[in-house]
């Protein structure tokens, strides 16, 4: 079940960036309602080959896998018993679902897109020549009247990717002034698990995809990978380094931990 959980955790985490109308959760059929704690809760009811009661809780809700022989009550009790757990599950799938939703980006005129923490509104304008400008609280895209959501990610992706190679380069100047050492080189990532990395080379990667959070998260990061080119793992000598160059960094590895919990540094 842990398994289960994981997977599902990183789909959702897989979907950051993406569509989130392929994703919404589907309600499952057939569902049944338990009283736990005083909540109504819904679940699906598997009758299954396994040998014991099984729990799961994912995106879609609750779901008993029960063998053929187990009576309805035992598999009340075993609600009952479970009922904190279930509880503490449902609120975090929920929340996860709420981050997601704020998270997701639709291409498409009037969007909102995530920004160094702050929001943009995409906004096509076949006057405008050139690359994507920033207008207020618009980002004003030199597109045609009815661009397809591929041509506005590419445009808007490629307008990230640029702001990321500006906004991160004077912040590695910056911790790299701190620590001492600077990295062999560094480039833009855009892997799908990884908001950094670090190698024995001394070499480090960022992923653009950074460019939605607030910047103390970006700094965070950045601080991270730099703080491997003096300890190339994670023990305390590590978090050590990491303090000197950011000290407020447990909140803020809270926060990006928040935006995604299944996203990796490493
Ligand atoms: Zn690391």
């Amino acid at each position: 079940m842990a398994r289960n959980l994981v997977d599902a955790a990183r789909q959702l985490a897989l979907s950051f960036g993406e569509p989130s109308t392929s994703q919404t959760p589907a309600s499952r059929p057939g569902g049944r309602m338990a009283r736990l704690n005083g909540e109504f809760v819904e679940y699906t009811l598997r009758r299954s080959k396994r040998k014991t009661i099984g729990l799961l809780i994912d995106d879609r809700g609750l779901v008993i896998s029960a063998p053929k022989w187990v009576p309805q009550a035992e598999i009340d009790s075993t609600l009952q018993q479970r009922a904190d757990w279930i509880a503490r599950k449902l609120i975090d799938w929920r929340e996860h679902a709420a981050r997601r939703e704020q998270l997701a980006i639709r291409w498409e005129p009037g969007a909102s897109l995530p920004f160094l923490g702050a929001r943009l509104n995409l906004r096509v304008d076949p006057a405008h020549k050139g690359s994507p400008r920033v207008d207020g609280s618009d980002l004003i895209l030199a597109l045609p009247p009815g661009a397809g959501s591929e041509q506005i990610r590419d445009s808007v992706q490629s307008w990230l990717q640029k702001q990321a190679r500006a906004h991160f380069g004077p912040r590695i100047e910056h911790f790299a002034e701190l620590l001492g050492t600077r990295p062999s080189r560094w480039s833009l990532s855009s892997a799908r698990t990884r908001w950094g990395s670090c190698n024995a080379d001394g070499s480090i990667r960022l992923n653009w995809r950074l460019m939605h959070f607030p910047p103390d998260i970006i700094d965070y990061v950045i601080a991270h990978e730099l703080a491997h080119l003096r300890e190339l793992n994670h023990g305390d000598g590590f978090w050590q380094t990491v303090g000197e160059l950011f000290p407020d960094y447990q909140r803020v590895r809270g926060m990006l931990r928040e935006y995604t919990d299944d996203i990796s540094i490493s």
